[in-house]
């Protein structure tokens, strides 16, 4: 894996490009802030492997998944003796990116967690999951990048507990380093709960460590919006700069807008998944250019002016796209009727519009105007979820 930073806008937002090996040996090289794509056991939830190609490339060409995803199929032998996760679901021109946490199937239990492992409640209920059996996970699958095994605790934990969680943390990162035999890129985990003292040391042990990245974990559990640019500053501004940051649980626009100003590079796409569960679809705008949102028809049933509701009975019989002009497969070939019901394909559109959220930013980054996009962004919103509100 290589990682280079092009650009800095103002202050610590910064556009740059990783590059991996696919898994026939093929390059890929994506730009960052980037959008990993948040998948179960490596496929996105409603996307076929078939329409994947359709997503604009090679922005969406790094899969984010749980190893523990795995635990109710297949033993990490047998995925061992397939090849890894590339050759198993014949995704060779893909990069995969393993974290610990998932925020829907896999979701992190620190009561259950001890000293000898981290607690987590999936599908096959509780587990308690030790370095040795992560990285015999690691192992099997051989991802391109993967995060080391973390305690990750909420934001209303006790002082001790937190302090407990680092140094568990710092000491899995040993741990993990020491049995890893696969070859990929090594992202040391770094928490510290909603202590800003707590994150500053986590992250300064994680630098010290021979890494290739950091994976943020512990956002997105119960902070609040205010506390977290803080938390976050403390972390970033303590690692060497020509490394890439990822993080899990900043989802919102507004939320991944705040991870890139305190110098955020990789993010996961855990939003569109809940969108699209909930029947919703992006059409907030996002570019210079002005969208042409259809938002002639009362399209605020059940959403707002930065998403419609296609579950919506009033689009049963709207012929339109959900966004004119945009270039994703569902646009491209079916009206908001087909969609309302056939409901699925929408993901498809949700990624392609967060993908191009994503572009946008970089290209303010690479202006230097990082910061007049994200308040002219945060801005646009506000009066958008306002007119809504008002029942425009
Ligand atoms: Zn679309």
């Amino acid at each position: 894996m290589m990682f280079t930073v092009k650009a800095w806008s103002k202050g610590r937002a910064r556009s740059g490009i990783l590059q991996i090996v696919g898994g026939s040996s093929c390059e890929i090289a994506i730009e960052t802030p980037a959008l990993l794509l948040s998948t179960r056991k490596g496929l996105p939830a409603f996307i076929s492997p078939d329409l994947l190609p359709s997503l604009p490339s090679p922005d969406s060409h790094i899969l984010q998944f749980s190893p523990l995803h795995f635990l109710e199929g297949l033993t990490p032998e047998t995925m061992a003796n397939c090849g890894g996760l590339h050759q198993m679901l014949g995704l060779h021109e893909y990069g995969f990116a393993a974290v610990p946490r998932d925020s829907i199937v896999c979701l992190p239990e620190c009561n259950g967690t001890n000293k000898i492992g981290a607690s987590f409640e999936t599908p096959c209920g509780r587990l308690l999951i030790k370095s040795l059996e992560y990285m015999k996970m690691i192992s099997s699958m051989k991802p391109n990048l993967w995060a080391t095994l973390a305690d990750e605790v909420p934001a209303w934990v006790s002082i001790k507990r937190n302090k407990n969680s680092v140094d568990r943390t710092v000491r899995w990162l040993d741990e993990c380093i020491a049995l890893s035999s696969t070859g990929g890129a090594v992202f040391g985990a770094i928490v510290g709960g909603s202590s800003v003292e707590e994150r500053r040391r986590c992250a300064q042990e994680v630098a010290k460590r021979n890494v290739s990245g950091y994976w943020l974990g512990g956002f997105g559990l119960g902070e609040s919006m205010d506390e977290r640019s803080p938390l976050l500053n403390a972390v970033t501004d303590n690692l060497p700069e020509q490394k890439p940051r990822q993080i899990c649980g900043l989802g919102l626009p507004e939320e991944v807008l705040q991870g890139i100003a305190s110098g955020v590079d990789l993010f996961d796409s855990t939003y569109i998944y809940d969108l699209t569960i909930g029947g919703f679809a992006l059409i907030f705008p996002f570019d210079q250019i002005e969208r042409n949102v259809s938002d002639s028809q009362p399209s605020a049933i059940g959403g707002d002016q930065t998403k419609i509701n296609l579950k919506a009975t009033v689009y049963r019989k709207d012929i339109s796209p959900i966004v004119d002009g945009c270039s994703c497969y569902a646009c491209q070939n079916h009206t908001k009727a087909y969609i309302n019901h056939l409901l699925n394909v929408h993901e498809i559109h949700n990624t392609h519009h967060y993908l191009g959220f994503f572009r946008a930013i970089r290209q303010a980054i690479k202006e230097g105007k990082f910061e007049q996009f994200r308040q002219q962004f945060i801005e646009n919103r506000r009066h958008q979820i306002f007119a809504a509100s008002l029942g425009s």
